[in-house]
């Protein structure tokens, strides 16, 4: 398998209202040993781990120790690429902890404005995210921005990329808004229309801000249907993959036979599959 996701908690700091996740209902409890022994039977080439917010998970570094240990017993070598907004004060410990540990840190940053932010956001968490930046480029881990355009910050790409490029991070990643799952209940507000964004697909694909920002951009996908092979574990160890239709539950860590699934996602995988890339 090239590529898991496993949502690793359901607490968050923040209240997007076309948050993906909240459909996962609220942890009451952390399947995580059976997640983790499920990861160790797929070993898959890159592991995104999200949540909720990892970074408030209090089992975050023993989940990320005990992983590492699985890919080490199978002398293999995970790439482990944390998803977060980045929206609290991280420690000194943390920061050295994921600097020895992950390979990118992933960072979702929807505006630069607090205005924009907090529409986005649902709470204005912007100035301890841009800190969080400065010192994760500061650490020297590999930083991916993650910018998800919308209705309400499309028109920011260009200054998000000129702030990517002073603070010096890897990588940019572009999303776009889907309406699944949550999300469709508030598309209204920010689904773009599908020329705009095959406008900034084009854009980006033709070099336009390569003068602005001159790392890897890696422009929004062109259809859900692109995510088909995006196979996902909740912290209850349910198995799903995304649809149109919100998620399509296909079993749970506990009974799934992994060689029927690692055939079944042979073909869908390589379509999603974006392996690191760095400056
Ligand atoms: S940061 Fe992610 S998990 Fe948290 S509310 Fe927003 S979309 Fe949901």
């Amino acid at each position: 398998m090239k590529n898991l996701c496993y949502e690793s908690t359901s607490n968050c700091l923040l209240k997007c209202p076309y948050c993906i996740s909240s459909d996962n209902g609220v942890m009451k409890k952390d399947h995580y040993l059976e997640v983790i022994d499920f990861i160790d039977r797929l070993l898959p080439e890159r592991l995104v781990i999200s949540g909720g917010e990892p970074l408030i998970d209090p089992l975050l570094k023993e989940k990320i120790s005990l992983i590492i240990k699985k890919y080490h017993e199978a002398n293999k070598e995970p790439y482990i690429s944390l998803s977060t907004s980045a929206s609290q004060a991280i420690t000194e410990d943390m920061w050295s902890f994921l600097k020895d540990t992950i390979q990118c840190l992933d960072i979702s940053l929807p505006s630069l404005d607090h205005n924009t932010y907090t529409k986005m956001r649902g709470v204005d968490l912007l100035d301890q995210v841009l800190i969080n930046i400065r010192k994760a480029t500061n650490y020297g881990l590999n930083v991916r921005l993650s910018i998800i355009t919308t209705k309400q910050n499309y028109k920011e790409l260009e200054n998000l990329l000129k702030f990517a490029s002073y603070t010096n991070v890897n990588s940019v990643r572009v999303g776009r808004y889907f309406p699944f799952r949550n999300a469709y209940n508030v598309k209204d507000n920010y689904e773009l229309p599908e020329t705009t964004v095959t406008t900034i697909i084009d854009d980006i694909n033709n070099g336009k801000y390569k003068n602005i920002y001159n790392g890897k951009i890696i422009p929004p996908i062109r259809s859900l249907s692109m995510m088909e092979g995006y196979l996902n574990v909740d912290f209850n160890g349910m198995l799903y993959v995304p649809n149109k239709d919100g998620k399509e539950i296909i079993g749970n860590v506990n009974d799934i036979d992994i060689n029927t699934l690692e055939l079944s996602f042979k073909d869908s995988q390589p379509k999603i599959f974006i392996k690191y890339k760095e400056k």
